[in-house]
């Protein structure tokens, strides 16, 4: 075996094995078609390495050149395998080069079988012996070259031009190392061995052509990157892997659950998380109307009404809502997700994380049922407050009907009474006597212990309510009430005993400040008026006002000035409101004294969720 025989075998051999690998990879990945290509010009190389040997050790003219004519199919399969590699793998280059590169090369296979002996002789009249490496090697003479090799000559050129500009785009895109490895080396080799070839069949030079040795470096070159994108996407799996088991460790530590919802096929994909959430089994097959069914009943049609018809305007959505677990326990779950798109900008998906919030709401209702206790007791002591008033209003009436029921003995004394009087002192009897129902049932109700129930109500009768209660108290004590009512106000939504609550601590509190010496006249001043979905209640008074800067440390908790306060009143006043979704703070006016602010949302007539 000579020096010749070694080099293209090797050569051969390595490509073979590069076809051998990346075609498997490509097996394995259909869509990997850089590698597919890449195994195809690998083949191509081999094939023209053999027919190259084949050209050398040609016996007679005839071997000579069909060895020759074999050797232009597998250039032509490595060309239009570059051309395509680079384009699929660059995502760059001009379409129509790419086409030119591929026309012309397939035009000169034509002619390769069509014209002369092959597409680079016309015509090869003798061999003579010649020496490569060392060794003897067949040597056309007398030659013709076939001028049809111009248009293989121009494919190759043609793919140079191509492959510079794709390597253009790729290095202004800033992957310089992918366009000078890739790109130059596939255009140097591709400009050389054109030219060698011109030069050979030209006579300008000595053969042996050597194009597959050539291609051998552009196969390495390719394979390199190859394999460093190989490397990278391994490395990017493993960091994935970390990531992944990162998220499950954080979402396992906050009871979080991923899912996702596929609009066209109605089906659940879920974490095992997401799945113990609900009661689910790992396998269970999950779409809509089953995840549904797990829901509380109350809450079903809300989350169906908040998953279906994504609004392509508002694509992320958030809610809150109880399972039914099926040993019966019930847990409150939150989720949030997004609404994902397909390039035609149709919804196809909802992404999202629900998380069991249950240990929350138990905390939520008893601090609830804690701010209710708190509240009672507030009650209670502020009744305390007013209770001479109280003991008056109610003795107004007794009195009343006392006074008339002796009356009435009195006529019912003498033989001759008028039904008329007596029917006029048992109607004053009754009036007396619903005033003072009046005032028991409404320290029945303050009295109560009571859960949160919103309802619909007037914010004007609210107030009424309240300084019918307090009346006498609040002229006990030299205060003159004024009210500034807005008429036809719309109905707020709240509970009535804690709004209740709340005036009572704004009126306690103005006539505190109100009963120092130095402010005088005493006027309590309660309005209301409306104003974009809200109706605000305001309660204004002639004391001493806020000390500046207190405006909001008043609010907190334990904060008094008063020697007997527990500064408890104005907290929780707030925190009923904010309950309600409203807001109370505090001023002082222009003209003296302070004005507390409590707004309450308009009732719209909606089913509350929020309070458990
Ligand atoms: P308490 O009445 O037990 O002190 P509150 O929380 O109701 O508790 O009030 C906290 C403090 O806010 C009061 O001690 C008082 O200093 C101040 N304050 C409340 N209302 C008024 C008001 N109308 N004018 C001036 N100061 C007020």
């Amino acid at each position: 075996m000579n020096w010749a025989t070694v080099v293209y075998s090797m050569a051969a051999s390595a490509s073979l094995t590069l076809a051998l690998i990346h075609g498997f990879i490509w097996w394995r990945q259909r869509d990997a078609w850089a590698n597919l290509l890449f195994a195809l010009a690998a083949m191509g190389t081999a094939a023209l390495a053999g027919c190259e040997l084949a050209i050398i050790r040609a016996a007679s003219t005839i071997q000579f050149a069909a060895a020759i004519r074999w050797a232009n199919l597998a250039a032509w399969v490595i060309i239009l395998s570059l051309a395509w590699f680079v384009r699929l793998y660059f995502r760059a280059g001009r379409t129509w080069l790419l086409w030119t590169v591929c026309a012309l090369r397939t035009f000169s296979l034509f002619l390769n079988f069509m014209t002369g002996q092959n597409l680079n002789y016309r015509e090869i009249t003798g061999l003579r012996h010649g020496s490569f490496l060392g060794e003897a090697i067949s040597v056309p003479v007398a030659t013709v070259p076939n001028p049809w090799m111009l248009v293989g000559q121009l494919s190759i050129w043609a793919l140079v031009v191509f492959v510079v500009d794709a390597s253009i785009t790729v290095w202004r895109r800033g992957d310089r190392r992918r366009a000078v490895v890739v790109g130059g080396s596939i255009a140097v080799v591709l400009a050389l061995s054109a030219a060698q070839t011109a030069l050979l069949v030209l006579g300008k030079i000595q053969p042996p052509g050597t194009p597959s040795l050539f291609y051998v470096v552009v196969l390495a070159a390719m394979g390199y990157e190859l394999a460093s994108d190989a490397l990278r996407a391994a490395q990017l799996a493993r960091d994935l892997r970390a990531r992944e088991e990162e998220l499950t460790l954080a979402a396992e530590a906050v009871s979080l659950g991923f899912w996702s919802w596929e609009f066209a096929r109605n089906e659940f994909w879920a974490t095992d998380q997401w799945r113990a959430m609900f009661g689910f089994a790992t396998t269970e097959r999950l779409d809509l109307d089953y995840f549904l069914q797990r829901l509380h009943p109350d809450d079903r049609e809300m989350t169906r009404q908040t998953l279906v018809k994504p609004d392509p305007k508002n694509v992320r959505y958030q809610t809150q809502y109880r399972t039914l677990l099926p040993d019966g326990r019930l847990r409150w779950i939150a989720s949030q997700g997004r609404v994902e798109f397909n390039e035609n900008g149709k919804a196809v998906r909802l992404r999202g994380v629900s998380v069991d919030i249950t240990h929350v709401k138990q905390m939520d209702l008893e601090v609830q049922a804690h701010r209710n206790d708190v509240a009672h007791l507030l009650r209670v002591a502020s009744l305390g407050e007013f209770s001479s008033g109280l003991a008056h209003e109610l003795k107004q009436p007794l009195t009343s009907i006392l006074s008339n029921a002796q009356a009435a003995e009195l006529f019912l004394a003498n033989d001759t009474y008028d039904l008329g009087q007596i029917r006029d002192i048992l109607h004053d009897i009754v009036m007396a006597d619903r005033r003072a129902s009046d005032v028991i049932n409404g320290l029945r109700l303050l009295l109560k212990k009571n859960e949160f129930q919103p309802v619909a109500l007037d914010a004007n009768q609210l107030i009424e309510d309240v300084l019918k209660l307090m009346n006498n108290d609040l002229m006990g004590r030299g205060i003159r009430v004024a009210t500034e009512l807005t008429e036809d106000l719309p109905s707020i939504r709240g509970d009535r005993v804690q709004l209740q609550q709340v005036l009572i601590n704004l009126i306690l509190n103005a006539s505190d400040a109100m009963c120092r010496p130095a402010a005088h006249p005493y006027i309590l001043t309660l309005r209301s008026i409306w104003m974009e979905g809200i109706v605000q209640i305001s309660v204004a008074d002639t004391g001493g006002g806020i000390p500046s800067g207190a405006e909001e440390k008043i609010f907190a908790p334990y904060h008094t000035t008063k020697p007997q306060g527990l500064g408890l009143g104005l907290s929780l006043s707030r925190s009923i409101v904010q309950a309600h979704g409203g807001r109370l703070w505090a001023e002082n006016q222009a003209t003296g004294g302070a004005v507390f602010h409590c707004t309450i949302p308009e009732w719209k007539g909606e089913v509350d969720l929020k309070q458990p």
